[in-house]
């Protein structure tokens, strides 16, 4: 392809330097639909180099205190904060997404997520016993596991990254790294940064390219013990075939299809702006996003009319304009898959109140060619409808009416995912009692998306295997040993 204006070209971050590759793949701006950067093409022979970065590394950085290592992550920490607003401004132009939700959650995340562990890591206990009788104390150690291999999508780039590398590398780990080819550039800025913080070369390493070449070489790398994957269901299916012959560590965040229950006593004046804003934050392409809203009866004409026009308040438009809430979806076979969802939603009979094919989409004339679609809700939708059953990661909602708890519950329960629910309600015994019910890793009650790292976070069913947390992550990054003293 010819390329008019000087492209952005990426290159492997490999023992602490960066590596050209022989081939290159193109990158997109999702909001005008122009190549703007190169990434990597890598396969097995940059995956290689890397692994054995990462494993000559290991001695020397697993032999760190975790204090050593918390320091150098809360470097890390301070530099890409003072890095923030180009990290921001990469992020929205490489995603999509808009700069400010790229500025107030992306990239403070990631800050964030080097602070957490760096500080988590100074706190975590190990087990003790006593058998008197046998005269026996028992206790455990945990230790570094080795090389990691780290796989992340294309909706929270370096949010999920640096998820995963910090409690990666605070644990002692070295680290071999395959951000999404979409989505490739906030981590290749990051690699910039890492001597600065004293990571050592080869600790962490990032191969850019395509999840069947890098990706499955990384996979099925003989060195490589664990793999922390976040993405999606069929890729997690594939990653596990693939790596069994190995016998690897697996974490697997993989997708949802969230539902929303809502109580006729529920407090709709926060309810609706928090239902809009979870139904289509981020265009809608986060894992927790809302897309099955359940309604009780009475009040359920009310909530549509009302949650129509808050939705419809959303704007869609030029991503690095602030006054913007809804950017530009990932790529245009994203776009033509989640607009194809509304047109099988439409053949099967539902209704399209408001978004996609109903409003009209008005766009400046430099984001014609963006990947740009309108916040859409759709009513009177079958629970078996393709709709309410698959994950379909774009701003579409769709909102039913139920009559009674026992109902809601078994409706909700019936899909295949299990990451996220809300339940907006003002009775304290049903919240609890619905929570418990749910077939859901997190559930949130009158809010959503607020987060306490500490706490387990996962899905049950389809939506993974495994959580991510202070205690959680710190048990799937070490190897754990009981030893026995006899006295
Ligand atoms: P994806 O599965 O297509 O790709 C994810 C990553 O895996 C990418 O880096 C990709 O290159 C790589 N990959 C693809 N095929 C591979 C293979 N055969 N071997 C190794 N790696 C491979 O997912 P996506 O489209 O990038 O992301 C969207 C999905 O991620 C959605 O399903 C979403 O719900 C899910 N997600 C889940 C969470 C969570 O925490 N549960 C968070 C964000 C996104």
């Amino acid at each position: 392809m010819a390329h008019s204006k000087a492209l952005l070209v990426l290159e492997n971050f490999i023992g602490g330097k960066f590596v050209p590759c022989s081939s290159y793949i193109d990158s997109y701006n999702p909001s005008t639909g122009d190549v703007y950067c190169r990434v990597p093409d890598s396969g097995k022979e940059e995956v290689e180099a890397a692994v054995k970065a990462a494993k000559d590394a290991f001695p020397i950085w697993s032999s760190k205190s975790p204090l050593e290592r918390s320091q150098i992550l809360n470097k890390l920490a301070d530099l890409i904060e003072h890095d923030l607003e180009a990290f921001a401004q990469a992020e929205s132009k490489d995603q999509g997404k808009t700069i400010t939700f790229a500025r107030t959650v992306d990239i403070p995340r990631a800050v964030h997520n080097f602070r957490f562990f760096a500080s988590s890591i100074l706190h975590h206990v190990t087990e003790c016993t006593e058998m008197p009788a046998m005269g026996c104390v028992h206790y455990t150690s945990r230790a570094p596991v080795g090389v990691a291999g780290l796989i992340s999508p294309w909706n929270l780039p370096l949010y999920l990254l640096t998820w995963k590398i910090a409690p990666a590398i605070a644990c002692g780990n070295t680290v071999v790294a395959k951000p999404s080819e979409m989505t490739s550039v906030t981590a290749w800025m990051m690699c910039k940064l890492l001597e600065k913080a004293g990571v050592p070369p080869g600790v962490v390493n990032v191969v850019f390219g395509t999840g069947a070449k890098a990706g499955e070489a990384l996979v099925c790398h003989p060195d490589v013990p664990l793999l922390s994957f976040t993405g999606s269901t069929l890729t997690a299916q594939r990653i596990t075939e693939r790596s069994a012959p190995h016998c690897k560590r697996l974490s697997l965040e993989l997708g949802g299809k969230n539902p929303a229950i809502i109580f006729d006593d529920a407090d709709l004046s926060q309810c609706i702006p928090t239902t809009v804003r979870s139904s289509f934050a981020n265009q809608g392409e986060i894992c927790l996003c809302t897309s099955r809203i359940f309604v009780q009866r009475g009040i359920y004409s009310e909530f549509l009319k009302r949650f129509v026009a808050e939705a419809k308040k959303w704007k869609t438009g030029n991503p690095s304009d602030p006054t913007i809430d809804v950017g530009a979806l990932i790529s245009k076979e994203h776009l033509e898959k989640v607009r194809n969802y509304v047109k099988k939603a439409q053949a099967e009979g539902a209704k399209v109140l408001c978004g996609e094919g109903v409003d009209p989409l008005v766009l400046p004339p430099s984001n014609q060619k963006g990947y740009f679609m309108l916040p859409t809700v759709i009513a009177e939708v079958k629970d078996e409808s393709c709709c309410m059953q698959e994950e379909i990661f774009g701003p579409v909602t769709c909102v039913v009416a139920f009559d009674t708890e026992e109902e809601v519950i078994r409706r909700a329960n019936g899909v295949k995912y299990g990451l996220a629910a809300t339940v907006w309600s003002s009775n304290v015994g049903r919240v609890h009692r619905v929570a418990h019910r749910l077939q859901s890793g997190l559930v949130w009650t009158n809010c959503w998306l607020v987060r306490d790292l500490n706490l387990p976070f996962g899905g049950m069913k389809a939506s993974g295997i495994g959580r991510e947390g202070a205690k959680d992550s710190y048990e799937f990054f070490t190897e754990v040993k009981t030893i026995t003293i006899k006295h």
